[in-house]
């Protein structure tokens, strides 16, 4: 199956948290691993983070690790049986751990609420509204009822709590992702720029550099869009509490409006949140559901997610795969390709934009297969990424964690690659990586854009190239110079079944004169070493360039192979690599 541009995350739970699934999960599609900070303890996060890890070291692509935090949520007492709130009833808020029909503790006392404000409990589900404030009680008149469930999430949209962004056990969670070594902190219920600073502030006092994914899931954190995104490294769309702190009819534009601002932005963003929910049951997914993901992608968010679907569910890597199939039937959609097309951001500030925008419209314009990244920091990768080109974009990258990042934005197919110096290395280097995995074949046009790697500052993307992708076959050395393209013929001697314009495979011991067409010769590679032998004294009368003492195994290389034969650097190579201008030359 091929590589989706749209990400997929699956949040870890025990229906999924063994290494055998998370393997299947990671073979399935899934590129993020969220850790729920909501549910279980630290050792388990920890040790699911390792196992995590070990998986990641089995399968082919980087897979990256989230850890959520819970944030400044709050949540009803437990309980072990439900109570029902009964319509036009009074119910009275307290912090407590205790619930009756009349009075219901809360993690966090309700302060700063004032007549008429909202409390919503259970993900929406039971509607309240305040009547009246007392000293320890916010007493509130129940609009729609319902039994109410122990630790069942509380929105109070209208409601400033003026509640920490990082609890006490965030911190201890930040400090765990640090040591883990974690890809991702999600921060949870971020009301503006400055809660995404204290998060990625935290992270830095534990010495890490972590970046924060701010989920956009509470009033107000809409209207402060720009500095968040601003601020942060990626957001997620979590349409789960946003839908209960906003009015559902917004939700759907508020997931259009943020993606779009996100990637005008370059920054990464997740929707989230009931995308295939009937499949935490059901073997397929609501024709409503299908739309859903699909949607997500046609409005070109970098990743779409799954909750409880993987993490509680009954068949989490079937999820997975469906999900995989719906983003992909779009992905190969004409639709698709037109709304990509449209939606191509204005060329940022740096000069690292201008050469990514050109990159998609140059890969465009030159039929490339691929744009070629080589980005020590991710930071080029990401950039042509927001541009959103029609081809897959190589991120080749020596740094592991580097790699596990680029799981989560869109289109990038992060490759391992050796440190390299030199601008030519670089790209070599970046390119071999793309032949190795398959995204490019020899031959084939890429695009390369390269930061270059021994620098260190992020705005150093500073060479666009149109390259042809080159597998070296063999090397040897020049016996008479030229370039030229044509079917391999593997001979001892005999002509007679040699194509037009073929080129020459001479085994080690051959001995032997030509007999046949010799016009049908194009080129000669000798896998024996020597300028003066037989075969040269032939090419050289022919006018024809050869190499010696460069060996093309039959089983590798069999007859009728298109290769390059570059009798000018002695290397052999796969495909047609001449470029327009340099053929026949
Ligand atoms: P949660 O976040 O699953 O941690 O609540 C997602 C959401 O609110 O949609
Ligand atoms: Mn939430």
């Amino acid at each position: 199956m091929t590589e989706t541009d749209a990400k997929i995350v699956c949040t870890l739970g025990p229906a999924s948290d063994d290494h055998e699934t998370i393997r299947d999960l990671a073979r399935a599609g899934m590129r993020v691993a969220r850790l729920n900070a909501s549910h279980g303890t630290r050792e388990e996060r920890r040790a699911l983070v390792e196992r995590v890890r070990a998986v990641g070291e089995e399968v082919p692509h980087p897979l990256a690790v989230m850890v959520d935090l819970q944030g400044p949520e709050i949540r009803t007492a437990p309980l072990d049986s439900p109570v029902d709130l009964a319509e036009g009833s009074e119910v009275r808020f307290v912090a407590g751990d205790t619930a009756t029909p009349e009075e219901v503790g809360l993690s966090t006392a309700v302060v700063g609420a004032s007549e008429g404000d909202r409390i919503l409990l259970d993900d929406g589900r039971i509607e309240t509204v305040v009547v009246r404030v007392e000293d320890d009680a916010v007493v509130a008149r129940v609009e729609s009822g319902g039994e109410l469930g122990g630790r069942k999430g509380v929105n109070a949209p209208d409601v400033d709590f003026d509640l920490d962004v990082l609890t006490e056990a965030d911190r201890k969670e930040v400090e765990l992702a640090v040591e883990t070594g974690a890809d991702f902190v999600a921060a949870s219920f971020v009301r503006d720029a400055a809660d995404v600073l204290t998060v990625a502030g935290a992270i830095e006092d534990c010495g890490g550099d972590v970046p924060v994914v701010a989920k956009l899931e509470r009033r107000g954190a809409i209207e402060h869009l720009d500095e968040i995104v601003e601020a942060a490294y990626g957001v997620m769309v979590a349409r789960g509490d946003l839908g209960v702190e906003y009015p559902l009819e917004e939700v759907p534009l508020i997931q259009k409006r943020v993606i779009r601002r996100c990637q005008a932005a370059g920054v990464p963003v997740i929707v989230a949140t009931e995308m295939l929910d009937s499949m935490a049951r059901s073997r397929r997914p609501t024709r409503a559901e299908a739309s859903d993901v699909a949607n997500a992608v046609l409005d070109g968010t970098d990743a779409v997610m799954l909750s409880g679907e993987t993490a509680v569910g009954d068949h989490p890597v079937r999820v997975v795969r469906t999900m995989r199939t719906i983003v992909g039937e779009v992905e190969a959609s004409e639709e698709y390709a037109e709304l990509r097309e449209q939606r191509v951001p204005k060329a940022g500030a740096t000069s690292a934009d201008s050469l990514a925008r050109s990159a998609r419209y140059l890969a465009r314009d030159v039929g490339a297969r691929a744009v070629v990244t080589a980005s020590e920091s991710g930071y080029t990768a990401r950039k042509t990424a927001k541009y959103r080109p029609s081809v897959p974009i190589v991120a080749a990258t020596p740094d592991d964690a580097v790699r596990r990042r680029l799981a989560l934005s869109w289109g990038i197919r992060p490759l391992p690659v050796e440190v390299a110096h030199g601008t030519q290395a670089v790209i070599t280097g970046a390119v071999d990586a793309a032949l190795v995995a398959d995204v490019a074949e020899s031959g084939d046009t890429v695009v390369v854009l390269s930061g270059m790697m021994s620098d260190l500052t992020d705005d150093t993307t500073n060479t666009l190239k149109i390259h042809v992708a080159a597998e070296t076959l063999a090397t040897g050395k020049v016996a008479v110079s030229g370039r030229v393209v044509g079917p391999v013929f593997h001979t001892r001697g005999d002509l007679t079944d040699a194509p037009e314009g073929a080129i020459l495979c001479l085994p080690a011991d051959f001995d032997a004169e030509f007999t046949g067409d010799l016009s049908r010769v194009a080129g000669i590679v000798a896998a024996e070493r020597g300028l003066t032998g037989y075969p040269a004294i032939v090419a050289r009368e022919l006018g024809v360039p050869m190499v010696s003492g460069a060996a093309l195994p039959v089983d590798r290389v069999p007859d009728g192979t298109v290769v390059t034969l570059d009798a000018e650097r002695g290397v052999v190579y796969e495909g047609d690599v001449l470029e327009g201008s340099d053929r026949g030359a």
